[in-house]
């Protein structure tokens, strides 16, 4: 038997279990869709992580989205250490909300007013709340596979982790609170349009990751965004971005500066925390102005705005306005698209690799990926297997078909080629027993 090169993160796993529900904090770290022991990380540097056992990985997670500069970049930590020693929290205002605040605004101009929260869990269902108070409706329209964070109300056919265990929803949510919610599918504006017809005047918003990135990515067809703009004015219903990936992801301005849509409110999270928890919503002053204090829907926070996390979101976003950030994104991305591509059609594997700059999925699906029920088709046993396959070959891909992986500008050409023998490799093996 090979030595255990997982002793221990799984002596740790152990321990972990009797204290934290599957010994984790969060479902898919737990590794049970890929059947691999779960890794506990000691530190990261730049485009690796190292486990507890000391092995290196070239990592695609990047902290599901936040590190798009990669792990400890050095000008984020230095403004973190002096940050600290001012002071980790005050429940009082800093500059540094304001100094965030303005840096949003400028990137996208939908925002004119917003509200920093902890988490893009606490964005969406804060952005829902306010949709609902502005319009006086109850009802939302989401869409299947689509993940807004884990408020009730948004785990129907929800992605992420519930796609990944294949969860319909969760136990734990009202009927009444569900009844609320609505599903269509991404990527089809009649599904919409059904929707609406039959609850004409009680849709108070429709909320969308406008680049789908928790069924795996899937991006959306031509004009679906616009369409859907169009529709949520016609049926005086909000739209709501959820750019808690997207934003500042693939580009500066997110989405709806890449497809050129504005929504009427947007969430954010993840990468505008540079690696802290932080999420965010904002939008048009007229509804911004119904949050508390100034108007009557209510939201708090006792560590909202928090000086390290604001301080970690403002020096990540400062790095990101450098010149040809986002072309270096693009390129790299492309790069290591192009390679999974080749050693797929050389060795005769059927797959589709989806992509919208630093996101990427690899579907091992025979048809394009338009939706959720698409995504589904993939074989997930065969996503196990690659998944298994990267990490024997020090590389951490996100344990789930349902997830994007994550490209940032510390991924160097050296990680993309080491990235794509490892493809190459895994794809022989693939091919070569299917003969
Ligand atoms: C991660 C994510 C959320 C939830 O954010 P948390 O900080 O995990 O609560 C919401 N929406 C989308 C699109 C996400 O990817």
């Amino acid at each position: 038997m090979p030595e255990d090169k997982f002793k221990r993160s799984r002596k740790l796993y152990a321990e972990a279990q009797r204290y934290l529900p599957g010994g984790v904090d969060s479902p898919v770290r737990a590794h049970k869709a890929v059947g691999a022991t779960p890794l506990f990380i000691e530190r990261g540097k730049g485009s690796k992580i190292f486990d507890a056992d000391g092995n290196a990985y070239i990592d695609y997670v990047c902290s599901w989205g936040p590190l798009i500069l990669g792990h400890a970049r050095p000008e984020v930590v230095r403004a973190l250490k002096k940050a600290a020693e001012r002071g980790t929290s005050f429940g009082i205002s800093t500059e540094l909300e304001i100094q965030l605040a303005k840096i949003i605004a400028a990137a996208m101009p939908s925002i004119e007013m917003l509200r920093f929260v902890n988490s893009g869990t606490e964005a969406t269902m804060t952005a829902l709340r306010l949709a609902r108070a502005f319009t006086g409706c109850d009802k939302i329209i989401k869409f299947a596979g689509g993940y807004h964070g884990h408020a009730d109300g948004l785990l129907t056919t929800a992605g992420s982790g519930l796609a990944t265990l294949d969860l319909p929803d969760s136990p734990g949510v009202p009927a009444s609170h569900a009844q609320n919610t609505l599903t269509a599918r991404y990527n089809d504006l009649s599904s919409v349009e059904q929707v609406f017809h039959r609850y004409p005047k009680e849709i108070a918003a429709v909320i969308i990751e406008p680049i789908a990135a928790n069924m795996g990515v899937v991006p959306p067809l031509p004009d679906f965004l616009n369409d859907l703009r169009l529709m949520t004015r016609d049926y005086n219903a909000l739209l709501i971005f959820d750019e808690v990936i997207t934003g500042f992801r693939v580009a500066y301005g997110g989405a709806q500066e890449l497809y050129g849509v504005t929504p009427d409110l947007t969430c954010l999270g993840k990468i505008i925390g540079g690696g802290l928890p932080v999420g965010a919503y904002g939008g048009r002053r007229e509804i911004m102005k119904m949050i508390s204090p100034i108007g009557p829907v209510y939201q708090a926070g006792t560590l909202s705005g928090n000086p390290l996390a604001m301080t970690a979101g403002i020096e990540t976003i400062k790095l990101l306005g450098r010149p040809n950030v986002y072309t270096q994104l693009e390129k790299t991305a492309s790069q290591l698209q192009d390679s999974i591509r080749k050693s797929a059609a050389d060795n005769g594997i059927r797959l589709q690799v989806a992509r919208v700059s630093s996101l990427l999925t690899v579907f091992f699906n025979a048809s394009a990926v338009v939706d959720y029920e698409s995504a589904r088709q993939s074989d997930t046993s065969r996503f196990a297997e690659f998944f298994r396959g990267l990490l024997d070959r020090g590389i951490y891909w996100p344990p789930s078909q349902f997830e994007a992986a994550f490209i940032s500008l510390a991924h160097n050409d050296k990680d993309i080629r080491s990235t794509s023998n490892a493809f190459e490799e895994i794809f022989r093996d693939f091919g070569s027993r299917e003969k």
